[in-house]
């Protein structure tokens, strides 16, 4: 037998998540984001959950030429564009493009011949200050590109750091305007939307979005994925694998954490921090018990964690656990962590069984 724990990739819920992420922006195409395995996904199931996409974008270079491999046709972006001199190579051979942040990847287009000039991705700097440009550089970069051999087109791109908040911090309002001021007059296609952006921000328009997260049913902020109508692409389940009965101050784990103010009984659950639930999860958090919620009890263990099985007083061993999935939005168990989803879904360990189903 292998050990009950698999996590399930739901490749249906891939394609109604990517319709309504085009729904939601009428008219523009989609760059569908699948770095990170298809934000742990798996690439070969997200190439075909996403086929009605108009390009595929990441930022793994060996990646790119698998997706290449497997014949994918349409247009691939790489979202950091190249690291070394030597990358250009591959994106001329694969055909990918390269989004262009900084001087130094404009002097690797420069000094580098190419035979295949190729489509590229100017990106500017509108406040989350991480990659791009500054606005007061965008025109005399854009013209710099435009005029290189090795260049085909350009296009122009910006991140939001809070497209998942209204008001208090730096916002959208301001990166589109400070991005409108630097990019105007500039004849090019333009992407700006991640998947905030493309739920909660309805009045951006750009010629492309890029949606990740919600492509796999992760929730952008802080609206449940359910209400925004996403499905959850990915099942992490196992199974009750022991029983113990406890009596009224008994202790349960490492650091004895949770003690048993009455008599219960607890089941330990194939699935610990070594395969990617979350190590700082703590009691409380959710965990469905064939279906029924029930919750996690004193601290997760490198292999192991223990549930509450009063819910169910039947419950014993070979009891199916969902950690997270349909019913239980990976979402809510994340932040019972003090983390996100994206983290979770991207954190699975090599070591757990995957399974992918339609
Ligand atoms: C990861 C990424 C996205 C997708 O972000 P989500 O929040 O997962 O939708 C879009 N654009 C860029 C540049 C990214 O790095």
């Amino acid at each position: 037998m292998p050990r009950p724990l698999v996590a399930i990739t739901h490749v249906s819920a891939m394609q109604a998540n990517l319709a309504a992420a085009r729904k939601a922006v009428p008219g523009a195409r989609t760059w569908a984001v699948v770095k990170a395995d298809a934000y742990g996904h798996g690439l070969s199931h997200a190439m075909r959950a996403f086929e009605a996409a108009d390009g595929l974008s990441l930022v793994e270079f060996d990646r790119a030429a698998r997706l290449r491999e497997l014949g994918w046709q349409k247009p691939i972006m790489m979202m950091q564009g190249m690291y070394d001199v030597s990358d250009i190579e591959h994106l001329a051979r694969d055909d990918l493009q390269p989004v262009i942040h900084h001087a130094e990847q404009c002097r690797m287009l420069e000094i580098t011949p190419i035979n295949r000039p190729l489509v590229v991705h100017l990106k500017i700097n509108t406040g989350m200050n991480r990659l791009g440009f500054m606005p007061s550089q965008a025109s005399e970069i854009y013209h710099r590109l435009v005029s290189m051999p090795s260049v085909r087109s350009v296009s122009l791109m910006t991140h939001f750091a809070n497209a998942d908040s209204n008001g208090t911090m730096p916002d959208v309002a301001a990166q589109i305007a400070a991005f409108a001021h630097a990019t105007a007059g500039l004849d090019a296609e333009v992407s700006l939307s991640n998947s905030a952006a493309t739920l909660l921000q309805r009045q951006i328009r750009g010629d492309w979005i890029r949606p990740g997260v919600m492509l796999y049913g992760g929730a952008p902020g802080m609206q449940s994925a359910l209400s925004l109508g996403l499905q959850p692409a990915m099942t992490l389940q196992s199974r009750v694998i022991a029983t113990q009965s406890l009596r009224a101050g008994d202790s349960v784990g490492y650091g004895s954490l949770f003690i048993a103010d009455q008599p219960m009984r607890i089941g330990i659950v194939a699935c610990g921090y070594a395969d990617g639930y979350p190590r700082l999860a703590s009691t409380g958090t959710p965990v469905l018990l064939n279906g029924v919620r029930t919750r996690l009890l004193g601290r997760v263990s490198m292999d192991m964690l223990a549930i509450d099985l009063s819910p169910l007083p039947d419950a014993d061993v070979g009891c199916e656990v969902t950690l997270w999935g349909e019913g239980l939005p990976i979402d809510e168990v994340a932040a019972h962590a003090g983390t996100i989803g994206y983290e979770l879904m991207c954190g699975i360990a090599a070591r757990v069984r995957r399974e992918v189903r339609d």
